[in-house]
């Protein structure tokens, strides 16, 4: 399947913001797999990458980007999660300043070189905990989990601008099946949606 016929795919599949749409476009997705998955780089599947771990299925990256537009004003971004970085890469085209946090040193590696090759300089990467949020960058306006967890890590929802600060996190068991979930911040209020079930490999804390 070419990077076309993908977009259509996930208009089909209700991912309607010409901006999200855009940048699934723009960003080459065969970069981020591994070598010998280069040609299925555009199929709407997740696919393995080094240490047992995946890069998101596209129809998932653009609905949890798409999640965090309708904020006033993103301009502040933080993933939990670098994985191959292709998340990280979306958002990069889309937000002004994005931190994304990996807890494997060679993954973390790997995506920051070729973010770097790629000309993100926008996008920071860090390695690292991310159950634990990125307190130094802290509020953000849109913070995205791309690893799944029974229970919201706290520090994240005190990340999140308290003026209509988006969380979207993967809540449930984990190697099942999860309920994506957006968490809305107005101060001291959260207000939760779920918009899609979804299955994520495992958020595992550092000291696991
Ligand atoms: N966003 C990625 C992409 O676009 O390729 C996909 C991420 S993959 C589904 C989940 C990633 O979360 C894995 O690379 C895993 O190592 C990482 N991870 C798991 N627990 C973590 C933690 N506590 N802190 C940071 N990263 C973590």
């Amino acid at each position: 399947m070419a990077n076309r016929q993908l977009i259509q795919q996930l208009k089909l599949q209700g991912i309607s913001h010409p901006g999200v749409l855009r940048a699934i476009e723009k960003v080459p997705r065969e970069k981020f797999v591994l070598p010998k998955l280069k040609q299925r780089a555009y199929e709407n599947v997740a696919l393995p990458i080094d240490k047992d771990q995946t890069i998101s299925q596209p129809y998932v990256v653009a609905l949890m980007t798409q999640a965090l537009i309708d904020h006033p004003n993103p301009r502040k971004i933080l993933e939990i999660g670098t994985g191959s970085g292709y998340q990280a890469a979306v958002l990069g085209t889309l937000f002004p300043e994005i931190w994304t946090i990996e807890r494997i040193e060679v993954l973390y590696h790997k995506a920051k070189k070729l973010l770097y090759e790629l000309g993100f300089s926008n996008v920071h990467c860090r390695l690292g905990d991310g159950v634990k949020g990125y307190v130094d960058e802290a509020p953000f306006d849109g913070i995205l989990v791309t690893a799944a967890t029974p229970t919201l890590p706290l520090a994240l929802l005190e990340q999140l601008h308290p003026q209509g600060g988006r969380l979207v996190i993967p809540l449930g068991p984990t190697h099942q099946v999860q309920e994506l979930t957006l968490i809305i911040r107005q101060e001291d209020k959260f207000e939760e949606t779920i918009l899609e079930q979804v299955c994520f490999v495992p958020l595992i804390p550092d000291h696991h």
